[in-house]
């Protein structure tokens, strides 16, 4: 299989890995597996990318700027806040960080702040494409409010074009507390529907609006030449972030979706599904899938319909609390993957803390394909 590696390099303004013990990293993976593309994360000092992409290049390897969208971006910008359906701000849990404040999605303003960053910090870097971030609703993590937003002016007009007036999505979810989140089917190979008809709407609205931000942000790298890849949610929570794969897609070269089955923080499946029965636990025709391999492959049969290229994400990283991950684990993921028919993964999400046993079972994993 090709693979896509990833590093993250802190945030904007935080020391990064030397460009050298990248390069070595890189390089040494290189030698054993098949890298196509490395997915380098957003920070402003361009020594970090300098001789890494001529490394990378001189490899025939392609260097990805990984861009945070919707959220991160208030440290070095100043986008249009989201807020909830009943006009108030959003809160995140104090122990989730502050980075998950999220920017509004139909903002003019907001979609030009990231094409800014970019010339600003990253057009003289070598770059051969981008990797977009956070180009999302805010999710359970915070709450109901988190995923019924956004409620600004703007987007109340958004919504409304679109046949959904948020008051009354509001007094529905007030009438109703937790069985607006009824489902009336939770395929995994695919989105759920809600059984109320206007709370259905309200997401597929949802799903619309942040598509077309993404679009038009893929539209502007695009025509400087360059490749646009995302990322996303797993198939079976991405409705609540206002993620629809087939429409989100549309001016992307790949996707990379977050196919964490062993992560215990945002984007982790796992989590995000106990986010919801916190944050609605009456909600009925929920189903809480075992994180096995079945639910897996039903992720990847769920992205087999997108038109672009196709990375399913993979976590490597490993942390006692959070990530408990193992090379079993790892080896069944790229097994899957392998067999449903992809032709590449990625290795997520930051290939310099990865221990070396779980790279190990990627060699191990490729070898036994010869
Ligand atoms: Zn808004």
């Amino acid at each position: 299989m090709k693979y896509i590696l990833q590093i993250h390099t802190g945030s904007w303004r935080d020391t990064a890995d030397r460009p050298e013990e990248m390069i070595r990293k890189i390089r040494e993976i290189a030698s054993r597996i098949r890298v196509e593309q490395v997915i380098i994360g957003w920070n402003t000092d361009p020594a970090v990318y300098e001789k890494t992409g001529e490394a990378l290049h001189a490899a025939g390897i392609r260097m990805i700027l990984w861009l945070p969208v919707f959220s991160e971006i208030d440290k070095i910008a100043k986008p249009d806040e989201a807020l909830d359906i009943f006009g108030k701000r959003i809160t995140t849990p104090e122990q989730v960080g502050k980075s998950f404040t999220f920017a509004c999605p139909t903002s003019p303003n907001n979609v030009r702040i990231a094409e800014e960053i970019y010339d600003k910090y990253f057009s003289g870097c070598g770059f051969d494409g981008v990797f977009l971030d956070r180009i999302r609703s805010q999710s359970f993590v915070s709450g109901v409010p988190g995923v019924l937003s956004c409620g600004c002016g703007r987007c109340r007009k958004a919504f409304l074009q679109r046949g959904v007036d948020i008051d009354e999505v509001g007094k529905l979810y007030r009438e109703k507390g937790d069985s607006f989140f009824d489902m009336a089917a939770w395929p995994l190979n695919g989105q759920f529907r809600l059984k109320n008809g206007m709370a259905q709407r309200f997401f597929e609205a949802k799903e619309e609006m942040v598509a077309g931000a993404v679009t038009e942000i893929c539209r502007y790298f695009r025509e400087k030449g360059m490749t646009v890849g995302l990322d996303l949610f797993a198939p079976a929570v991405s409705r609540f972030v206002g993620q629809r794969y087939t429409l989100i897609t549309q001016n992307a070269d790949f996707i990379k979706p977050m196919l964490y089955r062993r992560t215990d923080a945002p984007a982790g499946i796992g989590y995000e599904y106990s986010m919801f029965e916190k944050a609605a636990p009456g909600a009925r025709g929920f189903c809480k899938p075992a994180m096995d391999r079945a639910f897996l492959e039903s992720q990847l049969e769920a992205m087999g319909e997108v038109a672009c290229e196709k990375y399913p994400g993979i976590e490597l990283n490993y942390d006692a609390e959070l990530v408990r991950t193992d090379t079993d684990y790892i080896r069944e993921s790229l097994a899957a993957i392998r067999d449903c028919g992809f032709e590449g993964a990625a290795l997520s999400w930051n290939i310099m803390q990865v221990p070396n046993a779980h790279i190990e079972a990627v060699y191990r994993f490729e070898q036994e394909q010869d």
